[in-house]
């Protein structure tokens, strides 16, 4: 088992119940990890304003136009350029209707990291509003993410309530709806319809879904395993929301047998024991 020494949070506080301090609090609490630190947007943290110009280029070119398409160099516009230099400083992250490239996003942000901060030992957790997916070579088409695991993890708030699918009635009341009523007017109804089954923006259940895919990030880390197949662990990669809710907020206990276990040796580990 790899030694955990170190746990980071950026948080670039663009989503409102995103609490990062209770997110760092439980990671605390259940690796046992002594240093847990949050810090503001990792881009700002690990660069300069002059590399900031650039960053902003690197950044839209990572831009997925068509789904359909295998990752490319796309040549950005120079308004599109201009957005996100202006996006990395600005609070108002802006609208997420933009996809990225989530593996070539995580590697410009890799690259930022200064040599003696990229060790194993080491948990970089990125929160970001942007819209990521990674593109897969089975079904030769690009997937939303709400996580992708690694030197940074990142972890998209956006993802967490557009990738895992709903439940197939919302989709189906949804088109139903769609032609009657304004998009506002639509949401809201199916709000009504189907309630808690599913996370939205800014959702207040957030934080508490968050820790868990902190901990995704922080036990990939640790073990090299992605993921768990136990549904009722926090480390399920949940395709749908139902999934997301019941690993998440629901069940008996909050990891399987075998991850409570892990947890309980990164707290021995980190004791000196
Ligand atoms: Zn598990």
């Amino acid at each position: 088992m790899q030694t955990l020494n170190d746990i980071r949070l950026y948080d670039e506080q663009s989503t409102r119940t995103l609490d990062t301090e209770e997110v760092a609090e439980y990671l605390q609490a259940r690796t046992g990890c002594r240093a847990v630190s949050r810090y503001g947007p990792f881009s700002l943290e690990y660069s300069t304003p002059e590399k900031q110009s650039v960053l902003g280029e690197q950044i839209a070119r990572l831009k997925v136009h068509d789904v359909d398409a295998p990752p490319g160099e796309y040549d950005p516009a120079y308004a599109e350029v201009e957005f996100e230099r202006r996006r990395l400083t600005n609070r108002d992250r802006g609208p997420f209707g933009i996809l990225y490239d989530g593996f070539g996003f995580q590697r410009l942000l890799r690259g930022l990291l200064p040599p003696d901060r990229g060790g194993l030992d080491r948990v970089h957790v990125v929160f970001t509003n942007r819209t990521i997916g990674t593109w897969d070579e089975d079904d030769k088409r690009y997937h939303l993410r709400a996580i992708v695991l690694g030197i940074p993890a990142i972890i998209s708030t956006t993802g967490l309530v557009e990738a895992p699918a709903k439940p197939r009635e919302f989709y189906l009341a949804r088109q139903q709806m769609g032609l009657a009523a304004r998009p506002e007017l639509t949401h809201a109804l199916l709000k009504q319809q189907f309630g808690d089954q599913f996370l939205d923006h800014d959702d207040p259940r957030l934080t508490q879904v968050a820790k868990g895919y902190a901990m995704q990030a922080v036990v990939y880390q640790v073990t090299g395993e992605a993921f768990c197949t136990a549904p009722d662990c926090r480390l399920f990669n949940a395709h749908w929301q139902r999934q997301l809710i019941r690993a998440q907020l629901e069940g008996p206990r909050e990891y399987c047998a075998r991850h409570e276990q892990l947890l309980a040796a990164m707290r021995r580990q980190a004791r000196g024991a």
